[in-house]
């Protein structure tokens, strides 16, 4: 499978399943750009190490997915994409009536405006060249719900819905539109969970892993960054041309209950 010549931009990408599908697109010959809010050394390090383990272009881009301007001048400063993964996301615990008002607005933004953002500066390009992969990174929380989750749960039914209608407007002209809906996937983010579950629940940290954190996976197991990244790159492969406006779970069968 090669992306040679194609530009891919993945939202969110310095850490966890961004990075993990900037590794997959650029592994598949795609030149990537990566992007986060942050402007460190350390983020022009991370592209400069993709490009040469996997001899692409890669860039890294600063630009706040909680700011329409920056997202569309995200997709402008990369000269436009052929691949856009709309990835970014936060998430926040609490209950309605408790959940903060800024958060509430910043889930929103970050997890489903900026796709619509990204997007619509997208799409124009990808018209012109009639051949474009938009692939929002959803949740399982895109299909099911939680308590405490309401805004991440409403931002990811958001992008499932977002992600038919941009199928529907593009359909037949080269162009689809999917979404990942994740399990539980080993993030860094999500390591760093497991002391505290152990302390809490004064169990080894296999045991938390199966009873606590994955209950909901039928699995008891993590998906992986590389799984989601791999879905990706087959989304803009030959093989998926008629696939458009759909979900693909990676879930280890957490829908399926
Ligand atoms: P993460 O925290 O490791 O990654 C989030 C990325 O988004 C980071 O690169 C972060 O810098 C970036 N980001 C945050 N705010 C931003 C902003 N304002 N502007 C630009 N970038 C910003 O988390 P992750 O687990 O890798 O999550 C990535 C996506 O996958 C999210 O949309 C999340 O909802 C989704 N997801 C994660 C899981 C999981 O188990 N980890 C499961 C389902 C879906």
């Amino acid at each position: 499978m090669t992306l040679k010549g194609k530009r891919a931009i993945v939202t969110g990408s310095n850490s966890g399943i961004g990075l993990g599908c900037a590794e997959e697109l650029a592994r598949a010959g795609a030149d990537v750009v990566i992007n986060s809010f942050t402007d460190r050394d350390e983020d022009h390090a991370l592209a400069a190490r993709l490009a040469a383990e996997h001899g692409v272009a890669v860039r890294y881009i600063p630009a706040d997915m909680s700011k329409a301007e920056d997202c569309r001048a995200l997709i402008e400063t990369a000269g436009g994409c052929d691949i856009l993964v709309n990835n970014a996301g936060i998430q926040h615990v609490a209950a309605i009536e408790e959940f903060p008002i800024a958060k509430w607005d910043a889930i929103i933004a970050i997890n489903l405006s900026s796709a619509f953002h990204t997007t619509a500066a997208a799409l124009p390009g990808m018209r012109a060249k009639g051949w474009g992969r938009i692939v929002n990174i959803a949740s399982a929380h895109g299909l099911t719900a939680s308590p405490y989750k309401s805004a991440y749960v409403a931002a990811k039914h958001g992008i499932v819905g977002f992600t038919k209608v941009t199928a529907l407007e593009t359909a037949g002209k080269g162009i689809t539109c999917n979404a990942i809906c994740p399990g539980y996937v080993l993030t860094p983010l999500v390591e760093a969970q497991i002391p505290d579950q152990m302390k809490a629940h004064d169990m080894d940290r296999e045991t938390v892993i199966r009873e606590v954190m994955l209950q909901r996976q039928p699995s008891r197991q993590f998906a992986t960054t590389a799984q989601i990244g791999g879905t990706v790159v087959f989304l803009c492969s030959g093989a998926a041309e008629q696939i458009t406006g759909t979900t693909i779970s990676v879930d280890g069968g957490w829908t399926a209950l």
